[in-house]
């Protein structure tokens, strides 16, 4: 998958997501807003309904009919019990809020002459209001009625919307993000199966084309034998193809961790004696270098519970890979120590070591640090994936300390027989 492309569908995925957020937003402001108009116009026809049915009583009152309209006082008019049960009806009839404040408050001054407790001059600005004219002619009164909670209550009422917006814009962002994910991931095995194949074809053909050579001048021999070169060319070809069967063995291995085919085969061995043993192979002269390897074997008591042929492979990876990685004469330090009831084996090399963003990445599969020329140095980056796999099998785990162009440790720890 090309970059561009990938740039692309990511870009238009993510202003189609924005584009889907906005229009969502942009629609529950309005349904917010639509839902307060109605509110409010239910509110009205409360107020509506409760001067309705307080005109009903002043037109019916007796008090009022036979008092002297001069002598007549407020309260004869509005009676404040019956104006307390008309709101709550009311208020519950058109599905208000219930926590409400109410007063009767003189228009002009803005004089409070009843209210319910909590009413104050200041919710005067926002609350609904009703002209009393029509009960009351002596001065302008009008009934306040304020909602302190009234946009909660309306939130409350659409609350499920909500809701079930933000969870499916949730799932929406969820499958965006995990499509683009797999893109990238894809994207990135695409790379790592085209540098595995470069590699292996690179490493491949250097063997190759040796054998045939080396076969091809076997061939011309046989008219005038002669033993030395005979031994001399066989010998290669031998190499060679140790060297190819180990590369075939190490994919397969690979393979088989990642299918989890792996039986250990855990015995008691000496681990000093293994790490000997397999260091001496490395120290006879290979491709010009001169190897030295030293060993400070410290731990109290190596015999532990390993899969010998996995360990030798774990030690050979590691200590090819402190060749591989140095100058022209590799120093190679291994060491053992007694650890957290277990063995710590240290393998210290002065190469080229491995930058901080690298180290975070060297135990992945196929993982190489870019060098510019992939193929100054050979190797399928499977050999730190396969030591991590096979430790962390045994119980232990592997780590990396190391410095630019001054040397890399790796520290393998490896649980006691317990
Ligand atoms: P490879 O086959 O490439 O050696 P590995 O999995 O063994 O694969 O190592 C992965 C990468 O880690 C190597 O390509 C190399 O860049 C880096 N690396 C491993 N060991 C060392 C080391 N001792 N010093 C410096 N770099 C190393």
């Amino acid at each position: 998958m090309r970059r561009t492309y990938l740039f692309l569908v990511t870009a238009l995925l993510a202003v189609a997501l924005t584009g889907l957020i906005a229009t969502q937003v942009f629609w529950l402001r309005k349904s917010v807003s639509i839902a307060e108009n109605q509110y409010d116009d239910r509110t009205d026809r409360m107020l509506h309904d409760v001067v309705g049915e307080l005109r009903q009583y002043s037109d019916t009152a007796s008090i009022i009919k036979t008092t002297p309209y001069q002598s007549l006082q407020l309260y004869d008019v509005i009676d404040t019990v019956l104006l307390n049960s008309l709101i709550r009806k009311y208020v519950l009839y058109h599905s208000l809020d219930k926590q409400y404040h109410y007063g009767l408050v003189s228009t002009a001054e803005g004089h409070i002459y009843f209210s319910s407790p909590g009413f104050g001059k200041d919710m005067e600005p926002e609350s609904h209001k009703a002209c009393l004219s029509c009960i009351w002619q002596k001065s302008y009164i009008h009934l306040s009625v304020f909602f302190p909670e009234k946009k909660f209550h309306i939130l409350m009422q659409m609350i499920s919307w909500i809701v079930l917006s933000a969870v499916f814009l949730l799932i929406i962002i969820g499958v965006f993000s995990f499509i683009i994910y797999s893109m990238i991931r894809q994207k990135k095995i695409s790379e790592i199966r085209n540098d595995f194949i470069n590699n292996m074809t690179h490493e491949f053909k250097t063997p190759i084309s040796t054998i045939s050579l080396a076969s091809e001048i076997l061939m011309k021999e046989e008219q005038k034998p002669n033993a030395e070169r005979i031994r001399k060319y066989s010998n290669i070809i031998y190499d060679e193809n140790k060297r190819m069967q180990s590369q075939v063995e190490l994919v397969l291995e690979t393979a088989q961790i990642e299918r989890q085919e792996v039986k250990l085969k855990k015995e008691p061995h000496d681990i000093h004696e293994i790490l000997r043993n397999t260091g001496k192979c490395f120290c006879v002269e290979q491709e010009g270098k001169n190897t030295v390897i030293q060993y400070e074997l410290m731990a109290s008591d190596p015999v532990i519970l390993i899969d010998e042929n996995h360990f030798r492979n774990v030690v050979s990876n590691l200590v090819d890979n402190g060749i591989k990685y140095s100058g022209p004469d590799p120093h190679i330090t291994i060491e053992t120590k007694d650890h957290n009831k277990g063995i710590l084996i240290v393998f210290t090399d002065k190469g080229i070591g491995i930058s901080r963003e690298a180290q975070k990445r060297i135990f992945d599969k196929f993982y190489r640090v870019s060098t510019g020329n992939k193929h100054d140095v050979k190797g399928f980056g499977l050999g730190l994936f396969y030591v991590k796999t096979i430790i962390e099998s045994h119980g232990g785990y592997v780590d990396i300390r190391s410095n630019l162009n001054k040397g890399s440790s790796f520290f393998v720890f490896l649980p006691g027989r317990n």
